[in-house]
């Protein structure tokens, strides 16, 4: 395939939710370098966002800031018609914000339980539906294969079990069964559905787990690779995810995680 990869999504757009941060900051960075007009979502962070845009605006690139919390109906529609409104069209959602609310079970409140899958798992059925009802209207595009794109950020959790995080956890599985119901419910409108599941990358949600020499050593137990891995290790799988480059691929989890989830325990023979 003979695409320029510094320009691989010219001439398309793309909107990412939780982007004034950590790995949806460097995705929506990394999208507007290979050409796409972006759509920044944020939360709580305008400063943040809208810096980020600037920066990109700067560049030659196209971007706004759009507020909206992920979890509610009302605001993610806004979202959408006002990115639909700047751009024209949408070819790639990116449904990244996530948080944690961390406990054992026995302390775990219905709220920290119901907040984290409201955020994590409704969040992404309430952006990913407003994005498919706008694929179906829009008109096919030379700059893409599909009629639309949707990669939905996940966690080696969607795999493996974890103490004291069973709302996150639980929330990470439902992503991973939305993604693949999507996926195949879809394939035939040319609307492609996919996943990446990051092991442990070094951004504020996991900062306790990297910012002390013990908390990483300790890391890096979990790790093949020997390294945490980097917000760029999981943007540039989400460009690929993105771009036609990966046009035949749909209903997949890309595994950025150094190894994690293939039982490190085990290496020592089991
Ligand atoms: P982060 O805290 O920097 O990013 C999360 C973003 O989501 C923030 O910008 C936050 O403002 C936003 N957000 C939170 N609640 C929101 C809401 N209600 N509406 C809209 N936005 C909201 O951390 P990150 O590591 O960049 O996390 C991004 C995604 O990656 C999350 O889904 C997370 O579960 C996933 N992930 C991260 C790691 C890791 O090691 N960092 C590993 C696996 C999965």
């Amino acid at each position: 395939m003979d695409i320029d990869p510094r320009q691989l999504l010219l001439g398309q757009t793309a909107l990412i939710t939780g982007a004034s941060s950590g790995i949806g900051e460097a995705i929506a960075r990394r999208f507007a370098a290979a050409g796409a007009a972006v759509g920044i979502n944020y939360h709580s962070k305008p400063d943040a966002a809208e810096q980020i845009a600037k920066d990109l605006s700067s560049q030659g690139g196209q971007a706004i800031a759009l507020k909206a919390d992920v979890s509610r109906e009302d605001e993610v529609r806004a979202m959408v018609a006002a990115f639909v409104a700047a751009f024209g069209r949408i070819d790639t959602l990116v449904a990244n914000a996530g948080i944690q609310m961390d406990a054992a079970i026995g302390e775990m409140s219905l709220e920290q339980w119901q907040r984290v899958l409201a955020v994590n798992l409704t969040g992404q059925f309430l952006c990913a539906r407003e994005a498919i009802w706008q694929f179906e209207m829009q008109e096919p595009t030379p700059h893409s294969r599909a009629r639309g794109k949707i990669i939905c950020m996940s966690s080696v959790h969607e795999a493996i079990p974890w103490a004291g995080h069973v709302n996150y956890a639980a929330s990470k599985g439902g992503v991973l069964l939305m993604m693949k119901t999507l996926a195949q419910e879809l394939a035939g409108k040319r609307i492609r559905v996919n996943g990446i599941a990051p092991g442990a990358i070094r951004t504020e949600i996991n900062r306790a787990t990297w910012e002390t020499p013990e908390a990483e050593a300790a890391l890096l137990r979990l790790i093949p690779y020997g390294r945490i891995g980097e917000r760029a290790d999981v943007a540039e799988a989400a460009l690929w995810l993105a771009s036609d480059l990966s046009d035949y691929v749909t209903g997949t989890t890309l595994f950025i995680d150094g190894g994690m989830a293939l039982y490190p325990a085990f290496r020592a023979g089991g």
